[in-house]
């Protein structure tokens, strides 16, 4: 057996498994499918030379990341950051954009500029305050308490019915409410007030960058390090159990809750596992993935130039939607997420031709083909869409939780979205990436910091396993 054994090789178990190997010890990854990369994957999911990501597709903690950052991501991989972070398209041919440049975003809001500027301006200043917040549990004391109370007071603000508060038009706030929405949580709320202004002070701090090649280049580049430093990834190897692990001295578990459930079995404590019986998933998403003849032909024709459309409408029809989805509805006009990389790396589709990835939010479970709904709101905001496409592949919520056992339900975050749920991730501790099991750590995004592609859950739970198991410190991550 080797030192350590890793279940599971999404970002965070690739994290995980890098910074071990990187500590001299010797690493075994075991990762259920058949190709690693979890929610990093790219594939030709319909024809050949169309080049999709499964799940993730746009990267902000690329950049932004404190593990990505030391692990210097962004020299191992090409990164392209369009100059139109996202967009907002409203009826009427309009669109709020966001662009890397805030100023130049601040000249699009018309009146509310000003305020948008004050709400965006002091988080984009202490950037890295911020991300010190967010990137960490939120139970300890911030390191730039002046950013946290900046956070703090404006999530406040967005967070509540006072969101509006401050603006007279509709851009500005259709632009924040579409960021907001990543959370899938009601807006609006606390967390995805929180979410949404992380990332949008990100847009405008460094950019949204897409990979080349796609999101498996992320999981390729932490592959890759992992076995120049004698790691061993081993793909189709599903653990059912600890004893299939015995003899590691530590195993790091890139699962759900439910998973740990399974695999340590009787020999967690009772209350630990009360906890994790009761940890509350989110709802869940269904991807809707196009081959296009052409470029989206947006109303606006600023949208063709984004990296990131937010497809819905003002902010009052993105809350509706997404209150119906926490209400347990499917949204007649749901908020959809659209990427369009092909734009941007032209190595992803044939010349003439453009990939479109897409999702929408939907109750926890759902086998509705949300198709038709996402492509008509499509159609609404780019007249002329359904001419230019050649091929859709829907992937329902209970598809993609059978696609990858850590999306109970189709809940890709792992875990609720809500303050709770960003407090109890998955227990109230200080280490909570440390199971009551000597040795077993939790390394997924059902810890802190939580979801996206960050690796920060996995630092976190390899820092702990070197300390408690090795008396190892983190060893530098650095090409
Ligand atoms: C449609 C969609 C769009 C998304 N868009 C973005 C985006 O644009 N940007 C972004 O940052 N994030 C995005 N995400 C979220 C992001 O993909 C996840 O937050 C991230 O992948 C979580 O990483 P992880 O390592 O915790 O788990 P995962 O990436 O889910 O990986 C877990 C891995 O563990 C394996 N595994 C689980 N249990 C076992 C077991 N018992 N034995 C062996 N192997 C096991 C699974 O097969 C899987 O490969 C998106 C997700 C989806 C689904």
């Amino acid at each position: 057996m080797p030192d350590v054994a890793v279940v599971g090789s999404g970002p965070n178990g690739l994290a995980a498994a890098a910074v071990m190997a990187r500590a001299g010890l010797s690493v075994e990854v075991h990762e259920a499918a058949d190709t690693i990369g979890g929610g990093t994957r790219t594939a030709e999911l319909m024809q050949p030379g169309h080049l999709h990501d499964i799940c993730s597709a746009v990267h902000p903690m690329a950049l932004a990341s404190p593990f990505f950052r030391d692990f210097e991501l962004a020299r191992r991989i090409d990164l392209v950051v369009p100059e139109l972070s996202f967009g907002s398209p409203l009826d009427g041919g309009r669109a709020a954009l966001g662009y890397h440049s805030l100023e130049r975003t601040v000249q699009g809001l018309g009146r509310d500029g000003d305020a948008y500027r004050r709400l965006l301006g002091p988080l984009v200043d202490r950037i890295d305050g911020v991300m010190d917040l967010t990137q960490h549990q939120l139970l300890r004391i911030p390191r730039d308490p002046l950013a946290a109370a900046l956070f703090g007071l404006r999530t406040l603000e967005q967070g509540s019915r006072l969101w509006n508060a401050g603006f007279h038009e509709d851009l500005a706030p259709a632009l924040l409410s579409g960021v907001a929405a990543h959370a899938v949580s009601q807006l609006p709320s606390l967390a995805s007030a929180g979410a949404g202004l992380m990332l949008t002070a990100l847009a405008h701090a460094q950019g949204w960058p897409i990979p080349l090649g796609g999101s498996a280049s992320i999981a390729a580049a932490l592959e890759a390090d992992i076995r120049a430093h004698g790691g061993v990834i081993r793909t189709g190897a599903t653990i059912e159990s600890l004893q299939q692990l015995r003899g590691a001295r530590a195993t790091l578990l890139d699962v759900a809750p439910r998973d740990l459930l399974n695999i340590a079995g009787d020999s967690l404590p009772a209350k630990y596992r009360q906890a994790l019986e009761a940890f509350r998933y989110g709802n869940g998403s269904c991807k809707v993935d196009f081959i296009l003849s052409g470029p989206v032909p947006w109303a606006a024709k600023e949208l063709g130039d984004a990296g990131t459309v937010h497809v819905g409408g003002t902010r009052a029809e993105l809350a509706r939607a997404e209150n119906e989805v926490s209400a347990g509805k499917h949204p007649e006009r749901p908020y959809v997420l659209v990427a369009q990389p092909s734009r941007f790396d032209t190595g992803r589709a044939p010349a003439g031709r453009q990939i479109l990835w897409a999702y929408c939010h939907v109750p926890a479970g759902s086998t509705r083909d949300m198709g038709e709904a996402v492509t008509a709101q499509l159609e609404r905001f780019a007249p002329g869409f359904r001419d230019v496409v050649m091929q859709t592949r829907v992937t329902t919520a209970a598809e993609l939780a059978s696609y990858n056992r850590n999306y109970v339900g189709g809940d890709f975050s792992a875990g609720i979205m809500d303050v709770r749920g960003l407090i109890q991730r998955p227990v109230v501790s200080r280490v909570p990436w440390r199971t009551p099991v000597p040795g077993v750590y939790l390394c997924s995004s059902s810890t802190p910091p939580g979801p996206g592609v960050t690796g920060m859950p996995g630092f976190f739970a390899a820092k702990h396993a070197l300390k408690d198991r090795f008396g190892l410190g983190v060893p530098s991550l650095g090409l």
